[in-house]
């Protein structure tokens, strides 16, 4: 038997390997992104209700109506645009589902997709297995902002769909309103989806405002909006995302999702609609993000590292290329197994493993594991 690879070029993701690495090593895994404290006590009693009162088998295909609901409530609340809950939200199965389903629904054999790199690894993954043509533009070096030129210069007749993500992963760069209209002009007339990847839209700093894809009338009636209820609510474990879009495009969205994972875990729908009910619980998000990130940026000025302090997401990323040649899969190996602190290199979000030396820290940990973390970075010379 011989079979020949669908992803010739793909192994494990780094999540995987750097969580891997983090523990056969002892080190404190800010690697991979996700909390390193646990969810709301309320919220986990809410699970417990719902099992225990038997909310047990398969949800509706679409999801629950109470957490599609209230879902829309919060979109209208946040971005100004309240969805019809019947025809244009779907809960699925983690953000990485909503991402692959509408990808999935809208590219065909040779068409182009647009990817703003570092990106996330799955949009790569997705586009190739749909026989899509992934056109990789890069960000601005000095500050990861969209090189719009370069993204209208790479516009073809192929091209069907460009993947955006904001706050940005690893990045953390949040987009503008001058983002938006350029997004919005780029398109303009022309057949071309937007996948819109914002599952860090309730961890954003400094007053800033998510922009999303819902909040604009133009773009949202080209647009797939994802999100996970995972990274709002300290839940990463439980794979619970969404999709936002116009009734055609969910129609196409549904027949993917159905075949895909049919329905998402019902007690947890429950659970999320009721905890939902309380706008505080998204509306705390900023502030009890930025406290970690405050204190993590003050432990990371007392190193060499260069950064700008990240504008969004649980993610900072730093760059080192003044103090070594290393490459920076190297250095996180090395930091990881001398240092015990582990990291995700930026190479990785290049499909050519482009590497500007640059690694990425995930704060979403407790104040005494960061400040531990940081205790250790003091002795980054050692592995330069
Ligand atoms: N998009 C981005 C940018 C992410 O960082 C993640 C992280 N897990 C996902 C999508 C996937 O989210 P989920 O865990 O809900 O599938
Ligand atoms: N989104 C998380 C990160 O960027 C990881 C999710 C995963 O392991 N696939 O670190």
């Amino acid at each position: 038997m011989n079979i020949r690879s669908k992803l010739p070029n793909t192994g494990t993701t780094i999540f995987t390997v750097m969580s891997k690495m983090a523990q056969e090593f002892e080190a404190i895994n800010l690697s991979q992104g996700f909390p390193g404290f646990g969810a709301d006590p309320n919220l986990l009693n809410l699970v417990e209700k719902y099992t225990s009162a038997g909310y047990n088998q398969y949800a509706p295909m679409s999801g629950i109506e109470a957490l599609r609901m209230n879902l829309a409530k919060k979109t209208a609340h946040c971005y100004g645009y309240l969805p019809d809950y019947e025809d244009e939200v779907t809960i699925t199965s983690g953000a990485t589902e909503a991402l692959f389903a509408s990808i999935c629904a809208v590219l065909r054999p040779g068409d182009e997709a647009l990817i703003l790199e570092p990106a996330y690894d799955s949009y790569e993954a997705a586009i190739i297995l749909n026989g899509g043509v992934p056109i990789h533009i890069p960000l601005n070096k000095e500050d990861f902002s969209v090189d719009w030129e370069r993204v209208k210069s790479s516009i073809s007749f192929k091209t069907k769909l460009i993947v955006i993500n904001t706050p940005h992963n690893p990045t953390g760069y949040v987009w503008s309103e001058k983002d938006m209209q350029s997004l919005k002009e780029i398109i303009r007339d022309r057949n071309i989806f937007v996948v819109s990847d914002e599952v860090y839209e309730h961890i954003i700093f400094d007053g800033r405002k998510h922009l999303s894809l819902m909040g604009d009338e133009e773009l949202r009636e080209k647009s797939f909006v994802c999100g996970s209820f995972g990274k709002t609510f300290h839940v990463t474990g439980w794979k619970v995302g969404y999709c936002i879009a116009p009734k055609e495009l969910t129609v196409e969205f549904r027949k993917i999702h159905q075949f895909l994972t049919f329905s998402t875990v019902t007690p947890i729908q429950y659970a999320l609609a009721e905890y939902m009910e309380n706008p505080k619980h998204y509306l705390a998000i900023p502030t009890f993000y930025e406290k970690k990130r405050n204190l993590f940026l003050e432990g990371l000025k007392k190193t060499e590292l260069k950064f700008s302090a990240t504008q969004g997401s649980f993610f900072q990323t730093v760059s080192y290329g003044h103090l070594s040649q290393k490459g920076d899969k190297q250095l996180a190996e090395d930091m990881c197994k001398e240092l015990k602190v582990a990291c995700i290199p930026v190479s990785s979000f290049y499909h050519d493993s482009t590497d500007n030396q640059f690694i990425r820290f995930c704060f979403a940990k407790e104040e005494q594991e960061l400040e531990e973390a940081l205790h250790r970075l003091l002795r980054l010379e050692e592995i330069l």
